[in-house]
């Protein structure tokens, strides 16, 4: 089997199953716990803390552990709402653990505004110039899209909102963190959203980066862990693997041995001109249709050839249409036609080789029924 889903979730790092174990069996004492053991446990912790933050290339702020990137994503727009006259910016591409928040907050009554994507899948910068005013709260944008790997250009996202307002930013960096190279330093963001199991740690576990905590609020009550932020015990086996496998990962390296990898998979599949590609940055994500074959009926009939691709964000195939391929303006054919392949630095490329193959002819044969 050849497993193409990555953007969907990563196989975990056997060290990082090492390092859940340690926490789980042997150092596995609460870490609020007042005596020795539970202090050493709260230490790893915040050295855990310490390595996510340096990983980002942050020299200040503060990362808090959530269940998840969908919790991350909702403390950082929930947490930093005001009451008041304030307005809320996002941009069409987000992922639904931020556009189904943007939704709530404007069914709850709040003004909320959403930018569309230009034709290449990054935001509409000059449409997000003329939305931000003095009154905005909070813009959000995605660093990378988990349907199409297009990358936002972040820094000319903060120079655009600094410039204009003194809004917050938040980013959901799922597709990004450990994936491609760039420092939270070089960029003005007040809160940034990764998760473990999109780089080989494991499911259920996120980080919120969070610049100012006075711009926070928390939206979960109880124990006050986390410094109050986020109550409940720290799922301290799955935070250990997830800063873990994120020091056991070279960005750079990964990077380019992955750009190989999808330049093979784009070379097989442009020698049939019937293939549309996606251009895009992130070499992890790649998104193609077949002229006249459906992307749903080309990923199921893949499946049963060894080949696991998706249709689109695991998180959106039961959800008709894709909000995101209509934003970049692509045609309702093209948009059923559409599917996602999705890489990880530790394949090979004999591996994404058979893969292309078998995904041209698969799909030579489905036009061919008419299918
Ligand atoms: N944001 C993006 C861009 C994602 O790709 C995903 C995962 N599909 C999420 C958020 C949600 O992550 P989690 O599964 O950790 O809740």
């Amino acid at each position: 089997m050849i497993y193409l889903d990555n953007a969907a979730t990563t196989k975990m790092f056997e060290g990082a199953v090492g390092e859940y174990k340690k926490f789980a069996c042997d150092l596995f004492y609460n870490p609020s716990a007042f005596y020795r053991e539970g202090v050493e446990v709260s230490k790893f912790l915040n050295k855990a803390r310490n390595s996510i933050l340096n990983k980002l290339g942050a020299s200040q702020g503060n990362i808090i552990f959530t269940s998840g990137a969908t919790e991350s994503n909702n403390l950082a727009i929930f947490g930093s709402k005001r009451n008041g006259n304030w307005n809320y910016v996002f941009s069409m591409g987000e992922h639904p653990s931020v556009y189904n928040v943007a939704r709530e907050l404007e069914r709850l009554g709040n003004k909320v505004s959403f930018v569309r994507l230009q034709e290449n899948g990054e935001v509409d910068y000059d449409q997000l110039e003329n939305l931000v005013n003095e009154k905005t709260r909070l813009v959000s944008v995605m660093h990378v899209s988990n349907e199409t790997g297009v990358v936002n250009d972040i820094k000319k996202v903060c120079e655009i909102v600094k410039g204009k307002s003194n809004s917050l930013i938040h980013v959901d960096g799922v597709q990004a963190f450990n994936k491609i190279v760039f420092s939270l330093d070089d960029f003005d963001v007040d809160f940034y959203t990764i998760s473990a199991h999109k780089f080989h740690g494991p499911k259920g576990v996120s980080a919120l980066y969070v610049k100012n905590k006075n711009d926070l609020k928390n939206i979960v009550f109880g124990g006050g862990q986390e410094e109050n932020y986020r109550s409940g015990t720290e799922n301290v086996g799955a935070i250990m693997a997830m800063a873990w496998a994120s020091e056991n990962i070279n960005v750079k390296t990964n990077f380019e041995k992955t750009m190989r990898l999808k330049a093979i998979m784009e070379n097989i599949l442009s020698t049939d001109n019937k293939i549309q590609i996606v251009k895009s940055q992130s070499p992890y994500i790649l998104s193609v249709s077949y002229e006249g074959v459906n992307g749903e009926t080309l990923a199921r009939a893949l499946q049963d050839e060894g080949v696991l691709i998706s249709t689109g964000s695991a998180c959106s195939t039961k959800k008709a249409g894709n909000r995101i391929l209509e934003n970049m303006g692509f045609d309702k054919n093209r948009i059923v036609s559409s599917v996602r392949i999705s890489f990880n630095a530790y394949m090979s490329e004999e591996e994404v080789k058979d893969a292309g193959k078998i995904i041209l002819n698969c799909a030579k044969k489905l036009a061919q029924l008419k299918v």
